[in-house]
């Protein structure tokens, strides 16, 4: 490096603020780089964001929190995947697990035999070939092996946690790591005239902050990418229209099964995320098909116990900035773009842009091919992910509802027309670049909704039905000999916290 950076500030102090702290100041400690976080206590932080998927476990080992530490300090239960019920129609439910189905053979994925069986008059759900699965829907925890004997045994977990006790963790972690911190308001960005560079920042208490890379982390404000570097923003409700939610925890008296459940509602959906101490609800919502009070008191209607606050209302954009990196400033977080939280996606795109930036990591002169690579790769992670959240609202068949029959009727982006085509015409899986859904994530919404090929691969007729029949049975009693070394959901949590009855 011929002229390194001396010191980064992050201006956030939410979930992505001091991920980002607590992440760099792990990675980049043996370069002696100074580590600010400027958060402002009055203006507060989004308030919601507490289902994750498993790589936050990578994380967690990367920060070095261990991880009986977090579900005990931020009140966090399990999760193998997300329900979702009365998508393909009221009453009908699908899970989304985080784990793969069956055993292939013979080189043919095993999609291709359950298609066969299905067609000579087999109705065995998939979810009954997928361990995930079962354990979310009896209420079991079961860690992950290190070595599975086969593809029965790959799968993992996810948290969910109270995301205000989560950043209060990462803050302690952060500051332990020599991270300094204000609590003060940014008031004004200066640049370089120049280059347009952030120089500094002044705050409302007085100080003026200079830094070399600065990390926005300012929430759905973007104060430095947007506000200051003036960076446009791809919108995106043409493909997914819901642009609201509102947000109302409740009581909670009970260890939930380990699982978030996204429910279909008149004019979006809403979560179910279960913690020790309490319920995350949520309805995410189009404002062309419902209104604010009108969302609330459908909200409150399917509470299963006392609200314990007033509701939180939060109107968004979805899509991304233009850049999510521009000359010295990179935006994590909701300051570089949000999706609808329909996959819990906006904390591990967090992560992925922290893991992302290093390997990229620039010094003072700011090469613009870094920021290139990387605005190449967030912009194709975000454009997947749409892809796999329109698939949830293609598949419906909640007809003659007028917010689901017009999601259902947007013309899909030619990368999600490619993987459609490919799986209705041949059973086949299109693998994209940057793709953060796997085969497996794509075959439970197909298989949930029943939206399933004509056939199945002629390269499934190497067995016969008989064959198929047998070793199908195998692979659910090796499934359910492995559920019985698991241990209710409830009584994990109580053993590793210490603190559930
Ligand atoms: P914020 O939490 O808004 O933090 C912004 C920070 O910037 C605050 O500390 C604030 O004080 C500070 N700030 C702002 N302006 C100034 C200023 N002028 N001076 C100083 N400081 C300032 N993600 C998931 O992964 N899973 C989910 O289940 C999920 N659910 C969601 C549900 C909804 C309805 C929404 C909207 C989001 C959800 N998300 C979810 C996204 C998740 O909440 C965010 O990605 C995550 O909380 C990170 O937010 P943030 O830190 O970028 O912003």
């Amino acid at each position: 490096m011929r002229d390194p950076i001396r010191s980064i500030v992050i201006v956030g102090g939410g979930t992505a603020g001091w991920m980002a702290a607590t992440f760099l100041a792990r990675r980049l400690a043996h370069l002696g780089v100074s580590i600010t976080v400027v958060e402002s206590s009055a203006i507060g932080t989004v308030g919601v964001g507490e289902a994750t998927v498993p790589a936050i476990r990578d994380f967690f080992a990367a920060v070095e929190l261990g991880e009986t530490d977090l579900l005990r300090e931020t009140e966090a239960t399990i999760k193998y995947g997300i329900r979702f019920a009365d998508w393909k129609a009221p009453g009908h439910s699908f899970f989304h697990p985080f784990g793969l189905y069956g055993v292939p053979a013979r080189g043919v994925a095993f999609h291709h035999y359950w298609l066969k069986r299905r067609a000579a008059g087999d109705a065995t759900p998939i979810g009954d070939y997928c361990l995930a699965t079962q354990l979310a829907e009896r209420g079991l925890f079961l860690p992950p092996s290190d070595r599975p004997a086969n593809d029965l045994g790959v799968f993992n977990f996810a948290v969910h946690f109270d995301a205000s006790k989560f950043a209060a963790l990462l803050r302690r972690l952060a500051l332990a790591n020599a991270v300094g911190h204000r609590d003060a308001q940014v008031t004004r960005v200066a640049l370089d005239p120049e280059r347009g560079h952030v120089t500094g920042v002044d705050l409302d208490s007085g100080e003026h902050l200079p830094g070399d890379l600065w990390i926005d982390c300012s929430g759905f404000r973007s104060l430095l990418l947007g506000e200051a570097m003036e960076v446009g923003f791809r919108d995106w409700r043409h493909w997914l229209p819901c642009d609201r939610a509102v947000a109302l925890p409740c009581s909670s008296d009970r260890v939930h099964h380990p699982m978030t459940t996204a429910t279909a509602m008149e004019a979006g959906w809403r979560w179910h995320i279960p913690l020790r101490h309490r319920v995350g609800n949520g309805y995410v919502y189009c404002s062309d098909f419902i209104d604010d009070d009108a969302a609330e008191a459908r909200l409150r209607e399917t509470l299963e116990s006392e609200a314990l606050a007033s509701a939180n209302r939060i109107r968004f954009t979805p899509g991304h900035r233009d850049e999510f990196w521009t000359r010295n400033v990179v935006g994590l977080g909701l300051s570089s773009g949000f999706l609808e939280p329909l996959e819990s996606t906006s904390i591990t795109l967090i992560q992925s842009g922290l893991e992302r930036l290093l390997p990229l990591f620039p010094d003072r002169n700011f090469d613009p091919r870094l920021a290139a690579v990387y605005n190449r790769q967030s912009v194709l992670e975000f454009e997947r992910i749409r892809d796999f959240l329109m698939l949830h609202y293609q598949g419906n068949a909640r007809h003659g509802e007028p917010f689901w029959d017009h999601v259902r009727a947007i013309q899909p982006p030619p990368g999600l027309q490619i993987k459609l085509d490919a799986w209705r015409a041949a059973g086949e899986f299109v693998r994209n670049e940057w793709d953060t859904f796997q085969d497996a994530s794509w075959l439970s919404m197909y298989a949930g909704f029943d939206d399933l090929p004509a056939g199945h691969s002629p390269m499934a007729d190497q067995f016969t039905d008989a064959e198929l029949r047998d070793s199908m049975a195998r692979m659910r009693d090796a499934i359910t000999a492995t559920l019985a070394h698991a241990e209710p959901h409830a009584t994990f949590l109580a053993r590793v916290t210490g603190a559930w009855g």
